[in-house]
C-alpha cells in the first residue's frame, strides 16, 4: 500500500505534509522526535512549520498510524511501525532499538474485561556500539 492509500485508509487526508512526514517515520526506523522531523524536512518544505510536525504526529498517533515513546524522559519520539513490539533505550547515547525477540504480550481482552489495544514495554541498558566504545570505563562487565 502507497504513503496515500495509507492515510486514506484511515482516513487521513492524505496532504503533502502528512505525506513527507509519514514517508519519513516509515523510512526512518530510529524513532525519530518532532524536532528531527523538523530539521530533516524542511530544507526541502519552507512552509514546514514544528507545531505542524508535532500536530501531525499527534493526529498520526489517534489515529493509529503511528506510535509515541515516552521512553526517553527529555524527548517524545515517534515510531511509524504499529505492531507490537518492544523498545531497548540506551542510557549512553541515547537511541531506541527495537527489539523483536523478547517478549511484548498481547491480548485483546484481559479478564477483568479490559480491552486492550496497546503495550508498552521498555528495556534500558547500554547499546552494542556504546558498550564496544566505552569498555574500559564501565566499571563492572
Ligand atoms: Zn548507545
Ligand atoms: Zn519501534
Amino acid at each position: 500500500m502507497n504513503t496515500v492509500d495509507y492515510l486514506q485508509h484511515h482516513d487521513i487526508k492524505p496532504s503533502v505534509q502528512r505525506l513527507a512526514i509519514m514517508d519519513y517515520l516509515q523510512s526512518h526506523c530510529t524513532h525519530p522526535t518532532v524536532d528531527e522531523i523538523f530539521t530533516a524536512l524542511s530544507p526541502q518544505m519552507p512552509t514546514l512549520s514544528r507545531t505542524t510536525v508535532y500536530n501531525t504526529l499527534k493526529l498520526f498517533v489517534q489515529m493509529d498510524v503511528a506510535r509515541m515513546l515516552t521512553i526517553d524522559e527529555n524527548n517524545i519520539h515517534y515510531d511509524g511501525c504499529t505492531t507490537p513490539h518492544s523498545h531497548f533505550h540506551c542510557k549512553r547515547c541515547g537511541k531506541i532499538l527495537d527489539i523483536s525477540h523478547l517478549p511484548c504480550p498481547i491480548s485483546d481482552l484481559s479478564p477483568e474485561g479490559l480491552v486492550i489495544d496497546e503495550v508498552h514495554l521498555y528495556y534500558k541498558g547500554v547499546c552494542p556500539a556504546c558498550r564496544e566504545s566505552g569498555k574500559s570505563d564501565i566499571e563492572q562487565e
